[in-house]
């Protein structure tokens, strides 16, 4: 996907402060956090929501080791945090490229708003 940012991001093509990687998948720090730590997760390849986690389904245990260890690494994830993927439009999805939300350093309602 040429035009996808995440794409761009997990190419190299624009730089970011790389949390983790390993050979699919990427974290970086969200540019508009709304947590103490807020971290994306994406794997390098495109897909574009949940809805396209077909074959690919251990692409998802890949990005659920990555939290782990991030996690693990940040004392600020130490009390507890959130994994979020928004899907679609009510979901809350703005970036087509699958990614989830590594949210920690405070607590979160449920249910969400
Ligand atoms: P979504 O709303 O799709 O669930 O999450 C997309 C996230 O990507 C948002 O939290 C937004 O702040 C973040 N984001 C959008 N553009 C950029 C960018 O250029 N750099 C970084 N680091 N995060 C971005
Ligand atoms: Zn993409």
């Amino acid at each position: 996907m040429d035009d996808c940012i995440f794409c761009k991001m997990a190419k190299g093509d624009i730089q970011v402060q790389k949390i983790y990687e390993d050979d699919d998948v990427i974290a970086f720090p969200d540019i508009n956090p709304i947590a103490p730590v807020h971290i994306l997760i994406i794997p390098k390849a495109h897909l574009q929501s949940v809805l396209s986690v077909e074959d690919e389904s251990c692409i998802i245990s890949k990005i659920f080791r990555a939290a782990n260890k991030i996690a693990k690494a940040d004392d600020k994830f130490a009390d507890g945090f959130r994994i979020v993927a928004n899907c679609g439009e009510n979901g809350g999805q703005s970036v087509p490229h699958l990614h989830f939300h590594l949210l920690g350093g405070r607590s979160f309602a449920w249910p969400p708003g």
